[in-house]
């Protein structure tokens, strides 16, 4: 029985199968200082946890999720919710609560979301001469796109299809990726709560499969010096009550009445008004949304010209330099495709940020710059993302239009957590420093 924590990592308790009917009743007890700790184990003071004195959280299991999973042998997982244990309703920090709070903000305008995530990650093999005691799995031959034993020379990448296949997480094809031993897995797109349950449940799979390899896979974003980042890059669109898409261009927007004056150089782009609204506000909401969607300290360091990675808050018809990239598709398959979030993300934190700016872009009516034209990279054209992490996290603070979304609750507890990572982060001496400094200063 599992559940993201506010980072997205799995928390999970073994539950022996003649003792599930209880835990339905009666939900799975946690401590809430699953909220408070770290990956490395240490405790962060966030609002409602050691103050209170470490308190309960209850999962209920959400039964539609429940799935055999394939590499263990009578074994099933289940994504549960989190609750008071007063019964006072759900957790408002619940990561899978926040998400649901964002597209019940976009129901008010009669529309829904439908999300597909791209996940790229890099597996690694077991080194003990390396520093990290990792090396990078394929590193000699792979290349983007190169397929079979040349990119995968162990298979591992066909094992994890066929396992994720049968999991039931909807993956639609996998490739060797531009970093040596660094893979790319797309998923199906669906309604957001499910996309991002099977986006979370796809991380948790593929480090099991890879651990059960004896590799590492790792879903942070930048990695290696020499080597690419990973994305999380996610298609986003809009369908209205009949479950048709409102981002094609022919769909009529009752909310602006006769004649609409279309953005400067969007007039044939075949895409809707509300499709440009929502572009512009995640454009608007760009520096806030970093801080979801690029939420670790190394996640900075995948940013950057000439990196396909973005580097400005830009958007493109078909151009994969910009940070939200319009496929070429159009009709039911009119999408964005933001590119701006590193695996690293939270799915449920990284969708429900996304869908709460398209919210706030079509409830606005924003309308966005014109379109990128040719090859990106250029800060004279659009303004740059931020930096770092701590700019990042000042832009969600001061986000109040994003945070009445997402809730505030939620986002104290993130701001909290995530600047204790800063402030932990910055007293701590790393490598490169040693390096530039010891022998010449
Ligand atoms: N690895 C790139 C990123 O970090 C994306 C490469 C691609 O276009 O697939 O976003
Ligand atoms: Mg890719
Ligand atoms: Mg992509």
């Amino acid at each position: 029985m599992s559940y993201a924590d506010l980072i997205g990592v799995e928390r999970a308790r073994d539950v022996l199968v003649e003792r599930l009917p209880a835990v339905m009743d009666h939900g799975l007890s946690f401590c809430r200082a699953v909220y408070h700790t770290t990956p490395g184990g240490g405790t962060v003071d966030v609002p409602g946890g050691l103050d209170a004195g470490l308190p309960d959280i209850r999962i209920r299991p959400d039964l539609s999720t429940i799935a055999p999973i394939p590499w263990e042998d009578g074994v099933a997982s289940c994504v549960g919710d989190a609750f008071e244990p007063d019964g006072d309703g759900p957790c408002p920090e619940a990561p899978r609560e926040v998400l649901r709070r964002a597209v019940a903000r976009l129901g008010e305008l009669g529309l829904d979301a439908v999300a597909g995530p791209e996940l790229e990650y890099y597996v690694c093999d077991p080194d003990p001469s390396s520093p990290t005691g990792w090396r990078r799995y394929a590193d000699a031959t792979g290349n983007v796109y190169t397929a079979g034993r040349k990119g995968d020379p162990e298979g591992h990448l066909l094992r994890t299809l066929r396992h994720l296949r049968d999991l039931g997480l909807g993956v639609t094809m996998g490739n060797h990726e531009f970093g040596g031993g660094q893979f790319e897995i797309n998923l199906d797109h669906s309604g957001a709560l499910d996309a991002a349950d099977r986006a979370f449940r796809f991380k948790a799979g593929v480090q099991e499969i890879a651990r059960s390899e004896g590799r590492l896979a790792t879903f942070m974003a930048k990695p290696f010096n020499d080597q690419d980042g990973s994305g999380f890059h996610v298609h986003l669109s809009c369908v209205d009550a009949d479950g048709r898409s409102v981002f094609a261009g022919s769909h009529p927007d009752p909310s602006r009445g006769d004649d609409p004056p279309h953005p400067p150089g969007t007039a044939s782009d075949g895409l809707s008004d509300v499709a440009h609204h929502a572009i512009a506000g995640v454009l608007e909401h760009a520096p806030a949304l970093a801080a979801l969607l690029n939420p670790t300290i190394n996640s900075y360091k995948r940013f950057g010209p000439d990196s396909l990675a973005p580097w400005l808050t830009d958007w493109g018809l078909d151009n994969r330099s910009a940070m939200v990239r319009i496929p070429p598709e159009r009709g039911e398959a009119s999408r964005m495709e933001v590119r701006l979030g590193d695996a690293s993300a939270n799915p449920y934190l990284g969708i429900a940020g996304l869908i709460a700016a398209v919210y706030l872009g079509i409830r606005d009516k924003a309308v966005p710059p014109p379109p990128l034209e040719g090859y990106g990279y250029d800060a004279a054209k659009a303004p740059v993302l931020p930096g770092d992490l701590p700019t990042a996290l000042d832009a969600l603070a001061a986000d109040e239009a994003l945070a009445d979304v997402l809730g505030e609750p939620f986002v104290t507890a993130f701001l909290t957590y995530k600047r204790d990572e800063v402030a932990r982060f910055r007293r701590h001496v790393t490598d490169w420093e040693f390096t530039e400094y010891a022998y010449h200063l």
